[in-house]
């Protein structure tokens, strides 16, 4: 078991009693918050090859403990989620596919999202779409709509991409790591979960909380994020991994992380593996060190600074009688391109600015788009009823800060809808007009929800006061577009 050795001995001492030097001598001299300041910054200086860091594999022993003690505590402690309930026929291993497929659905939501949001996420879905063969027929619409708020939309895509293909190839769940491995969406840390949970196969995974529970355990300092250092974690993750019972030794890890080892305050005195755990042997004799040293913190990259305007166009019933039947307004709703961010999803009609600028120019920006995609011309053929400037708000995205500055322009067409949607060159961009029943019930991005939210309030508090705030009444009567 443990002939694998990633020992580079001599340097880990030598780096050990470094450190061990530097601490004694700091002792005293600095306060606590200077020392675990200049701790952090020491451990990422020095620590670049991982090679270096990882000493070993655990011992046979480590092993055996770490294993009956996490499962034990495991069947004890777990948290009931709904993807955790089997039915009968799942507990007598009658439908491994439905488990799978629960797993599976689960593992995608749960990715970049806190459990307590995914459940109710969780139970929506699997009501709509119970087996895989259900969301295989569903439209990537619907998807998306289910799927509203929770971000990182690509991820319910490969679902049902995936859906389709293992639906499609009639060979039923994969339940392998190799061939689950083939499915979109599904990288070594799903197909790991997927295998081990639903199909019993002695595979580890490794997510945030495993690498923290490792890091801490085996008092790895080298740099979580590089490449070598994850391979590393997989080794380990694997070694350890319960023959008999992978998935729930794979679930225990992840818990342990998820609800002791937490990355601020881990509560180490309640801890199934104190014994075996390495970083909280090192605190207990070396005070200047902390379990939280472990894993080193990574500096993130930094975020890109978008702008955009969003024009929210509402667009008055028709004047003329033959639209008499038609609701009070209507909302023009753009598609986002099929690639790139937030591929295929709904939003109002925006633009990208390449700086800040006033918001003369932000309308002059909003009226060019309006009148090449959708021939809203106030020359031509439509009026404005009003233009209001409702404010901003900043959208975070993993990797983008985008700040959105948000209008309320309000159009009567002069020949009606109608006439206006029969002349309309559909061209390559997805667009319609919704009513606000309609729009109030889509499945809407956080962002464009958050649009929708600051007008219907400044609509309210418009009508409050006796209409639409004067302050902000816009003299604009054109679309201009230069
Ligand atoms: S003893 Fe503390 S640091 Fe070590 S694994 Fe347990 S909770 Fe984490």
């Amino acid at each position: 078991m443990n002939s694998l050795v990633w020992s580079h001995k001599p340097l880990l001492v030598q780096f050990r009693q470094w450190t061990n030097q530097q601490r004694r001598g700091r002792r005293g001299r600095r306060t606590r918050n200077d020392n675990h300041q200049k701790r952090k910054t020491t451990l990422t200086l020095l620590i670049t090859d991982p090679e270096e860091d990882i000493e070993d594999l655990f011992s046979e022993k480590e092993v055996k403990q770490i294993r009956v003690s996490l499962l034990e505590w495991y069947d004890e402690n777990q948290r009931e989620l709904p993807w955790r309930q089997r039915s009968g026929s799942e507990s007598d291993g009658g439908d491994e596919e439905k488990r799978a497929y629960g797993v599976w659905v689960s593992e995608i939501m749960l990715q970049q999202t806190r459990v307590q949001t995914v459940i109710e996420y969780y139970n929506r879905w699997m009501k709509k779409w119970p087996t895989i063969h259900h969301l295989s027929q569903a439209s990537l619409e619907e998807v998306n709509e289910m799927w509203a708020g929770l971000g990182y939309y690509r991820r319910a895509r490969f679902l049902l991409e995936g859906a389709k293909m293992i639906v499609d190839g009639g060979g039923g769940f994969p339940n392998i790591v190799s061939a689950l491995l083939k499915v979109p969406g599904i990288g070594n840390y799903t197909a790991g979960a997927i295998a081990s949970i639903a199909f019993n196969e002695a595979v580890p995974v490794v997510d945030g909380n495993v690498i923290r529970v490792l890091a801490r355990l085996k008092a790895i300092s080298a740099n979580p994020k590089d490449s070598l250092t994850i391979k590393k974690f997989w080794k380990l993750a694997a070694q350890l991994v319960d023959p008999c019972q992978p998935g729930d030794f794979n679930q225990s890890l992840m818990e342990l992380g998820a609800t002791v080892c937490t990355p601020l305050n881990p509560s180490c005195a309640s801890c199934p593996v104190s014994g075996q755990c390495r970083a909280l042997s090192m605190s207990k004799h070396d005070s200047s060190v902390l379990v939280t040293d472990y894993p080193i913190k990574v500096e993130k990259t930094k975020q890109r600074h978008d702008i955009s305007a969003a024009c929210v166009v509402e667009i008055l019933g028709g004047q003329d009688g033959s639209e008499i039947n038609l609701p009070d307004s209507r909302f023009l709703l753009v598609k986002r391109p099929d690639e790139g961010l937030l591929a295929g999803l709904w939003e109002f009609p925006s633009v990208m600015l390449d700086e800040e600028v006033d918001l003369t120019r932000r309308r002059k920006e909003v009226d060019c788009f309006l009148k090449k995609s959708f021939s809203l011309d106030s020359k031509k053929n439509c009026s404005i009823v009003s233009r209001e400037d409702v404010g901003e708000f900043v959208h975070i995205f993993s990797h983008i800060r985008l700040k959105v500055y948000v209008e309320l322009l309000v159009l009567r067409l002069k020949g009606g809808m109608n006439d206006w949607l029969e002349k309309q060159n559909k061209g390559t961009m997805a667009w319609k007009c919704v009513d606000n029943e309609a729009l109030s019930n889509m499945g809407l991005t956080s962002g464009v929800r958050k649009v929708y939210t600051m007008v219907e309030k400044f609509k309210q508090k418009g009508s409050t006061t006796n209409s639409i705030p004067s302050r902000k009444r816009t003299s604009s009567k054109k679309l201009r577009c230069s």
